[in-house]
């Protein structure tokens, strides 16, 4: 069995249990009443504790849309306009209004999931192990790899999943929309077949710095030379690798579809200008390319090992971007959140039910609402 050093955490790790304990005896926490004591440790204990939700009623979920709609200040501190920028959220908007109302200002979870969606996370976190030497062959990238670690000070087995735990953890315990029966297998074979062609295609490829693998980043986009605003973005890095005087920004895909670059402008677009921001502030390893066009963007297509490459622009392609981020804004600003119903609705979005249920009863209150300008809305609200 593997004994991973570099696992091992530095320092000593105290047990959650004997930290409350060294918190509640320091002299920082001096409580003299033993009932607040025992409050303050029950708070200590439930810390990051994850409480289960329950899911909302469907007459919850309506009324938050009407809150939505008419409610100037939804609730205190709440974000007006787009808020974080990430290339899925961009993207939502831009695929379809009401969607992005119901995930990112309800924050309602997806009451289904689809299983190329999950495969896909599955894989990038398998592919991450490997970049990052965890995972080292191919059968250890299917089905992990057992490591020593000390916890609380002790000497414990554990195991780094590979795809098959990952994928049938995944597959069992989420609500995937699996079309057929045993799909669940299907899926796993093509993950196989997908890493097997790409541990032969990458075995002998040098790594890249851990630290430049699965990189999150959240980062001020000025757009004000075109819109007089600025945005926050946030995204990740699948991994950069430094290459003489070029950069290579790689982003995995595992759709069927094919590396298009078209889909991914703005994602493109957004890892592009985080690089150069990091570059700018001498971010360690993220080393100032001699021109913008030494960065380049890699689209690496799993299912066919295809690399598509593209680079961006500063003025054309930022400029596309900070109207684009502007416009979204504007409309979530000014309540726009039409419904874009098509045949895209049963095979892509995973709304669907739920959305055919709040916009189709018998009166359509909702989306008669939805579909009503903004101006218009605000009448109604004066008449109620
Ligand atoms: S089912 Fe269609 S209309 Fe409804 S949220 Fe999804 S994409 Fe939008």
């Amino acid at each position: 069995m593997a004994q991973r050093t570099d696992l091992f955490p530095k320092g000593k790790i105290f047990s959650k249990a004997k930290r409350i304990d060294l918190i509640m005896n320091s002299s920082i926490v001096q409580l003299q009443n033993e009932k607040i004591k025992q409050q303050y440790r029950l708070a200590l204990e439930q810390q990051g504790k994850k409480k289960k939700k329950e899911p909302p009623t469907l007459d919850r979920i309506v009324m938050g849309i009407k809150k939505e709609l008419f409610s100037e200040d939804y609730f205190k501190g709440y974000e007006p306009g787009i808020g974080r920028v990430s290339a899925s959220k961009l993207n939502t908007f831009k695929g379809c209004r009401f969607a992005y109302l119901l995930q990112y200002r309800l924050h309602l979870q997806p009451p289904i999931q689809f299983p190329h969606v999950v495969s896909g996370e599955c894989m990038h976190s398998v592919l991450e192990e490997f970049n990052l030497g965890n995972l080292r062959t191919f059968e250890e990238m299917i089905h992990g790899r057992p490591i020593q670690v000390i916890k609380d000070g002790k000497l414990k087995q554990e195991k780094i999943k590979g795809w098959r735990a990952k994928w049938y953890g995944s597959a069992y315990s989420k609500n995937i929309l699996f079309r057929k029966k045993g799909d669940e297998h299907f899926f796993y074979n093509r993950g196989v077949g997908i890493l097997k062609n790409f541990y032969e295609k990458e075995k002998d490829t040098p790594k890249t710095r851990p630290d430049l693998i699965e990189r999150k980043f959240s980062l001020v986009l000025n757009c004000k030379p075109y819109v007089n605003m600025s945005y926050n973005t946030i995204g990740f890095f699948d991994r950069i690798d430094i290459e003489n005087d070029k950069i290579i920004i790689t982003d995995y895909k595992t759709g069927d579809s094919g590396p298009v670059l078209t889909d991914l402008g703005h994602q493109l677009t957004i890892y592009w200008h985080a690089y150069n921001k990091y570059a700018d502030l001498n971010m360690p390893h993220f080393p100032k390319p001699k021109s913008p066009k030494d960065i380049e963007l890699v689209i690496y297509h799993l299912p066919t090992l295809e690399k598509k490459s593209t680079t961006r622009d500063e003025i054309v392609d930022m400029k596309y971007l900070a109207y684009e981020i502007n416009d979204a804004d504007n409309d979530i600003k000014a309540k726009n959140f039409k419904p874009f119903v098509g045949i895209h609705c049963n095979k892509n979005c995973w709304w669907q039910e739920l959305c055919h249920e709040i916009l189709m009863p018998n009166n359509k209150e909702i989306f008669n609402l939805l579909i009503t300008s903004p101006a218009e809305r605000a009448k109604i609200a004066s008449y109620a």
